[in-house]
């Protein structure tokens, strides 16, 4: 049986407080509007913003000899310290973040390493990322390096929190070196595999880096010398004739070089006369010869240098990474 009062509740609500309701749910999509609306930079790379606590992670510190907890944030204060010059620019060091994040978690989704099976990262930049504590960069840099570049770098890492590169929705690993010859290089052409977003892109802007050229003379004997000691059955006649590069990668690389009796690889070369990258001309003079090498590092990713002079141009940090590392999407994880 329907009373009055039921009645008059039924009306009260269809005509009062039904768009009283309507209005408040308006209210906060315009409020979550906003939001969006002034976080514009995220809303340029297109995607959520999560808000959640960062995890920790598991690192072995090699001068402890011990697995530490670390909170990943603060963890990659330390890494940045070490991997990248702090008076980069902000943009470079943001870029240099979320690509020290993103080798973690690449790393820590793709199972355990048999150099330290419990811990995701090591503290040793040979074999993970470069890595020191607040403590011991305190004690190494001094007070003002504490407060001037530990404060920019912490910046860097605060202002890209959670974000990660994906390719596929995958976290990727993003390999980084220091300076290009002007063009990147792709995957397989200076290790194994071939990886979709480690293609060979242009990199104009690496030209301030003290190693963007190098030069190495070389003794002729002392040459054939050094090469003997790592291919005892090398025979090289006459080294004038005897050195000739046979082919090179799309980034410039030399790829296959003849020497003597034996075709080697470009990295083989830079390995044994210590070159910069594997990126060189040959020229023989009288008694020497004279390596003229581009860049420095393994060519592959990121130009750290190339990343910095990106900007002092004025690109952004998504826009740094998105040049580098081809057909990624920036992913906000917390
Ligand atoms: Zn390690």
């Amino acid at each position: 049986m329907n009373s009055p009062l039921k009645v008059l509740g039924l009306v009260l609500f269809g005509t009062i407080l039904t768009p009283i309701i309507i209005s408040i749910i308006s209210y906060w999509g315009v409020d979550i509007d906003e939001k969006t609306y002034e976080n514009n930079e995220k809303q340029i790379i297109n995607y959520e913003t999560v808000n959640k606590n960062s995890p920790e992670i598991v690192v072995y510190n090699h001068k402890t000899d011990k697995n530490e907890n670390i909170d990943i944030e603060k963890y990659l204060y330390g890494v940045l310290a070490g991997e990248m010059p702090t008076n980069f620019d902000i943009e470079a060091l943001k870029a240099q973040a979320i690509a020290a994040r993103s080798y973690v978690l690449h790393k820590q989704e793709n199972g355990p390493n048999n150099k330290h099976e419990k811990a995701v990262v090591c503290t040793d930049h040979t074999h993970c990322q470069e890595y020191k504590s607040y403590e011991e960069l305190k004690e190494i840099k001094g007070e003002d390096w504490i407060k001037n570049d530990y404060e920019k770098i912490k910046k860097a890492v605060d202002e890209t929190k959670g974000q990660v590169i994906t390719y596929d929705d995958k976290v990727i690993l993003p390999l980084y070196f220091s300076t290009s010859s002007g063009k990147t290089e792709n995957s397989e052409e200076v290790f194994s595999g071939e990886t979709p977003y480690l293609r060979s892109v242009e990199s104009p802007y690496d030209d301030e880096s003290p190693k963007y050229v190098s030069q190495l003379i070389i003794n002729k004997d002392d040459f054939i010398n050094k090469l003997k000691n790592s291919f005892d059955d090398i025979i090289i006649s006459n080294v004038n004739n005897d050195v000739k590069i046979l082919s090179r990668s799309e980034g410039g690389s030399v790829n296959q070089i003849k020497v003597g009796n034996k075709e080697l690889k470009g990295r083989d070369i830079r390995s044994i006369f210590n070159l910069n990258s594997s990126n060189f001309d040959i020229t023989m003079n009288e008694n020497e010869i004279v390596f003229d090498v581009k860049g420095f590092g393994h060519g592959v990713g990121m130009s750290q240098w190339g990343a910095n002079g990106m900007a002092k141009e004025g690109y952004l940090y998504y826009e740094i990474l998105s040049h580098y590392y081809t057909g990624i999407k920036i992913k906000d994880l917390y």
